[in-house]
């Protein structure tokens, strides 16, 4: 209670202790972080442009973890062996989602120390029969995934990735349209000539889902009949350099992607230009942040790379299946001399989790959406820590607790870590969800926490280098603590 006598007259802090000031990090970061964080940036903008789906940030996550001693966790249970503080383990879910765990001094039931990114990004799908021709273009018919903007995926150049399973079981992998030599494909729109009936909709209504039909190929088969000569044609190319027929397509996952490279941004080349920051970028900061762990921590150490966040996390390999709890079971049957369900919810429940997904960053071009009063994350400011998402008065979102981000506090500020706090946008505006929610279940306290991005789900999204590299540095502290 505030008593009428007091009216501040009691000996202050200083104004600094008083006030919170979150700056631009360019200010104050040390000499020596220049170097960490062009060295960190360099490997990120190389990971995006290798990884443009999941299957491949799975495959460059597996790669990366056999460079750093991890071994899977199939091969441990095979050889009988226990695992100890030290041991590194990879979980791969079907080549699709990975978990890397590095085991820590503690006993397993004392919990996790875990950090949760996704490595699926919006993008455009190949329909099970895709291939059909169409006013003398052999055209290829998508349907998106994930929330697009689907005036932004038209007239740019797309690259095809993905994989075909053929009846046998083998697996062909494709890859078109990033090499300097490859071809790329597109998607048309209409010219401003003709276009007065189109410029009268409504943004969202300009160019439809099933507008989406990408150019695939326009040379017709001599021998085919004239209806399907070209889209003939085009099969026959796709059978020359991969073995495949129009009936593997129906089970293949293939997608349209934007081709090239992820560039440095800016005349200070301060950001990234790319693909799929959402949410490769706080992904590999929380898979570069484990193997970077000198030395064994005390809790046992998670990194999340999962898949299909951007649809909801449902299927066998998104987080709301019982992927992470299998795993865990295995870990603790593993740790343990005596396996018990009870042990495992236990350390589930004293598990602590940073959700590492992107935010929105404050705009200068639309400030008309930003959460006001300090409340928007800024470029440059740092790692962004998000207490709720949601929507509509905070629905659905897992809004972490004042103690725990008391603890998260101390963490960063003690690592020197530069962050800040931030909202997605201003209130009632919009929202959005992440995976933080799925693991909350097990009654452990998990919180937001990631890298923001500008132009989030665009072909080409926008982050900081700096904001990157305190990413990597807060998860890194965070697996320590
Ligand atoms: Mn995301
Ligand atoms: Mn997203």
């Amino acid at each position: 209670m505030i008593s009428p006598r007091d009216r501040g007259t009691k000996r202050q802090p200083s104004k600094d202790r008083l006030l919170l000031t979150v700056e631009n990090g360019w200010k104050s970061i040390k000499k020596r972080d220049h170097k960490k964080i062009d060295e960190i940036s360099d490997d990120y903008r190389r990971f995006l442009t290798l990884v443009k789906t999941e299957r491949a940030a799975t495959n460059e996550g597996v790669a990366r973890a056999k460079e750093h001693g991890y071994t899977d966790l199939q091969d441990v249970i095979n050889s009988g062996n226990r695992l100890k503080p030290g041991d590194r383990i990879y979980a791969n879910i079907k080549g699709k989602t990975l978990l890397l765990i590095h085991i820590g001094k503690d006993p397993i039931e004392q919990g996790l120390r875990i950090v949760g990114g996704h490595t699926d990004s919006p993008r455009l799908d190949l329909k099970p029969r895709p291939l059909y021709e169409d006013g003398g273009l052999s055209m290829l018919d998508t349907h998106y995934y994930g929330g697009i903007k689907k005036y932004q995926w038209v007239t740019i150049p797309l690259a095809l990735h993905g994989v075909v399973t053929k009846k046998d079981g083998e697996s062909v992998q494709i890859n078109i349209g990033e090499d300097a030599d490859d071809p790329v494909f597109t998607i048309t729109d209409l010219l401003p000539h003709l276009g007065k009936d189109q410029a009268e909709k409504k943004l969202n209504d300009g160019i439809t889902g099933e507008g989406l039909n990408v150019v695939f190929g326009s040379i017709p088969d001599s021998g085919g009949d004239s209806k399907t000569a070209i889209k003939l044609n085009s099969l026959k190319l796709l059978h020359d350099k991969y073995g495949i027929n129009e009936s593997d397509l129906i089970s293949a996952e293939l997608s349209l992607v934007p081709a090239g490279a992820a560039r440095d941004l800016g005349i200070d080349r301060s950001m990234i230009l790319g693909y799929g920051h959402d949410d490769r970028v706080s992904a590999f900061s929380a898979m570069r942040a484990l193997f970077d762990i000198k030395r064994t921590p005390d809790k046992t150490a998670v990194c999340i790379l999962t898949d299909k966040e951007e649809i909801g996390s449902v299927g066998a390999t998104g987080m709301y299946s019982f992927l992470f709890e299998n795993v865990m079971a295995e870990i603790v049957n593993l740790s343990t001399s005596d396996y018990s369900d009870l042990i495992l919810r236990r350390c589930l429940k004293n598990s602590k989790m940073l959700s590492a997904d992107v935010n929105a960053l404050h705009d200068p071009n639309y400030p008309e959406v930003s959460s006001p009063n300090d409340n928007m994350a800024k470029m440059n400011h740092g790692l962004v820590v998000t207490k709720y998402v949601g929507s509509r008065g905070k629905a659905g979102s897992n809004d972490a607790r004042a103690e725990y981000i008391a603890e998260l506090r101390t963490i960063f500020d003690d690592a020197g870590v530069i962050w800040q706090t931030g909202e997605i946008g201003k209130v009632d505006q919009g929202g959005g969800g992440t995976i933080a929610f799925m693991l909350a279940r097990y009654e452990m306290d998990v919180i937001d926490c990631g890298v923001g991005v500008l132009s989030m789900h665009a072909p080409w999204e926008v982050v900081g280098k700096l904001d990157i590299y305190m990413a990597y540095k807060g998860y890194n502290a965070f697996y320590r603590s």
